[in-house]
């Protein structure tokens, strides 16, 4: 198990995770009600290029909404089209987004180098 911490401030991000796959591809499915998350609680899943980690909403407690009202668009749930919208809790960097809106994925993906994983696994 590992967490990832804020590699500004050391503040935990993500709750105690481990490696996983994701429940599916990345094509949400079709309807317009919010898609069942990306991946299951408690794991994981790092992006093609290693730039984004991928998680399950409820993982990632340590990061709170962006100030800018203009990051959280979206009907249902923020979007996450327009630019890391969560923010860490202890210090107020960029983070994360999240998306979870009725025509988006449902996951949040944390951004590689803002993060430190703790005790290394991978
Ligand atoms: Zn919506
Ligand atoms: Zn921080």
């Amino acid at each position: 198990m590992t967490i990832f911490r804020c590699v500004n401030c050391g503040q935990p991000i993500t709750s105690e995770v481990m490696p996983g796959e994701p429940l599916r591809g990345p094509e949400r499915p079709p309807g317009n009600e919010v898609a069942p998350p990306r991946m299951a609680s408690g794991t994981f899943k790092i992006n093609f290029d290693a730039s984004l980690l991928i998680f399950h909403p409820d993982d990632v407690s340590g990061a709170a909404l962006h100030s800018d009202p203009r990051r959280l668009g979206g009907c249902c749930g923020p979007a996450g089209q327009d630019g890391p919208n969560l923010v860490c809790v202890g210090c107020g960097v960029e983070v994360a987004t999240k998306e979870s809106d009725c025509w988006t994925d449902n996951l949040v993906a944390l951004i590689a180098a803002a993060v430190a994983e703790e005790p290394k696994v991978l």
